[in-house]
C-alpha cells in the first residue's frame, strides 16, 4: 500500500459507514484524506481524529446533488494537499424503501440526484484534475443493484445500473491517458444503510442476518487494493467483494 503515501484522497459519503472506514484505512496508509459528506460536525471530528493520530485529513460539507459543490470539493483537495489522485464516490441514499406505486416522485428523484448525479459530478470535476496531473484512480461504489431487481429498490436499483454504466463510459473516454475508473460492489455491509434496509422488511435482503453483513473496514481495504495496478483488470467495470476471487485478491477471507 506504499502507492497511497503522500497521494491525496478525497471520499465522498466520509462521515459514516463504507466511507469513514475508507477515510481512516486510507490515512493509516499514509494518504492525505478529504471527507466530504453533507454533516459537517461528524466529518470535521473525524478529520480531527485522523490529525490527532499522525493523519493527514481536512474536512468539507458538500452535497454532491450540487455540482458546484463538488468543484468546490476538488479546489479544496488541490489548494490544501495539492492534487486529487483518488476520488472515492461513495455518497449514497436508499431511503425510502417503496413499491413503484407508493413511491413519492420527489424523494425517488432525489435518490437519482445523489446516487447518479452525485457520481457525475465527482467525475465530471475530478478527471481534469487527473488528466492535467496524468492520472489517477476513481472508484463508484456500486452495488449487486446494478445488476439485480429487488422489490422496493426500484431506485436504487436503476441508479447503481446507472453508475456501472458511467464507470465503463469514463473509463473509454479517459482511461488511455492513465484515469483509472472502477466500481466497487461491497455486497451487504454493517451500516446504517443495512439497518433501514432491515427496518423495511420489503425484500429477501431485508431478512438477513445482521451477522452476514461484512464490516466497512473490508470495504476500505478493497478501496485501497484498487488504486494498486493488481486491479486494473477490473478498469471500467465493477469488481465485487462477494466472490471468493474478489475476497482473495484483496487478501480478505473467503464467502465459506
Ligand atoms: P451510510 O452509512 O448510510 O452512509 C452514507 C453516506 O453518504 C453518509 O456519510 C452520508 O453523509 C452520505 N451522503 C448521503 N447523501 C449525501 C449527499 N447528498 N452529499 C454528500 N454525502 C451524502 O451508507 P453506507 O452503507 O456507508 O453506503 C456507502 C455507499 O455504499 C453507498 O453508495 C451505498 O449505496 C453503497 N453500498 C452499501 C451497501 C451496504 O450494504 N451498506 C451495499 C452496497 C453498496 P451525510 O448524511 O452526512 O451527508
Amino acid at each position: 500500500m506504499n502507492r497511497l503515501k503522500e497521494k491525496t484522497a478525497v471520499i465522498t459519503g466520509a462521515s459514516r459507514g463504507i466511507g469513514e472506514a475508507a477515510a481512516r484505512y486510507l490515512a493509516e496508509h499514509g494518504a492525505k484524506v478529504v471527507r466530504a459528506a453533507r454533516s459537517s460536525g461528524a466529518i470535521e471530528a473525524i478529520a480531527a481524529d485522523i490529525v490527532a493520530k499522525g493523519g493527514k485529513a481536512s474536512a468539507l460539507s458538500c452535497d454532491v446533488s450540487d455540482h458546484l459543490a463538488v468543484a468546490a470539493l476538488m479546489s479544496h483537495a488541490q489548494g490544501t494537499f495539492g492534487s486529487v489522485d483518488v476520488l472515492v464516490n461513495n455518497a449514497g441514499l436508499i431511503d425510502p424503501i417503496s413499491r413503484i406505486a407508493d413511491s413519492d416522485p420527489e424523494a425517488w428523484g432525489a435518490v437519482v440526484d445523489v446516487n447518479v448525479k452525485g457520481v457525475y459530478h465527482g467525475l465530471r470535476y475530478a478527471i481534469p484534475v487527473m488528466q492535467a496531473q496524468g492520472g489517477g484512480t476513481i472508484i463508484n461504489i456500486s452495488s449487486g443493484a446494478a445488476n439485480s431487481f429487488l422489490e422496493g429498490w426500484s431506485h436504487y436499483c436503476a441508479t447503481k445500473a446507472a453508475v456501472l454504466r458511467l464507470t465503463g463510459v469514463a473509463h473509454k473516454e479517459y482511461g488511455e491517458e492513465g484515469v483509472r475508473v472502477i466500481g466497487l460492489s461491497p455486497g451487504t455491509v454493517a451500516t446504517d444503510m443495512q439497518v433501514a434496509i432491515r427496518k423495511s422488511g420489503i425484500n429477501p435482503v431485508s431478512q438477513l442476518d445482521p451477522l452476514a453483513h461484512i464490516p466497512p473496514e473490508w470495504v476500505a481495504q478493497a478501496i485501497a487494493w484498487l488504486c494498486t495496478p493488481a486491479a486494473d483488470a477490473y478498469l471500467g467495470r465493477d469488481f465485487s467483494l462477494k466472490t471468493d476471487e474478489g475476497r482473495a485478491a484483496v487478501g480478505l477471507p473467503c464467502v465459506g
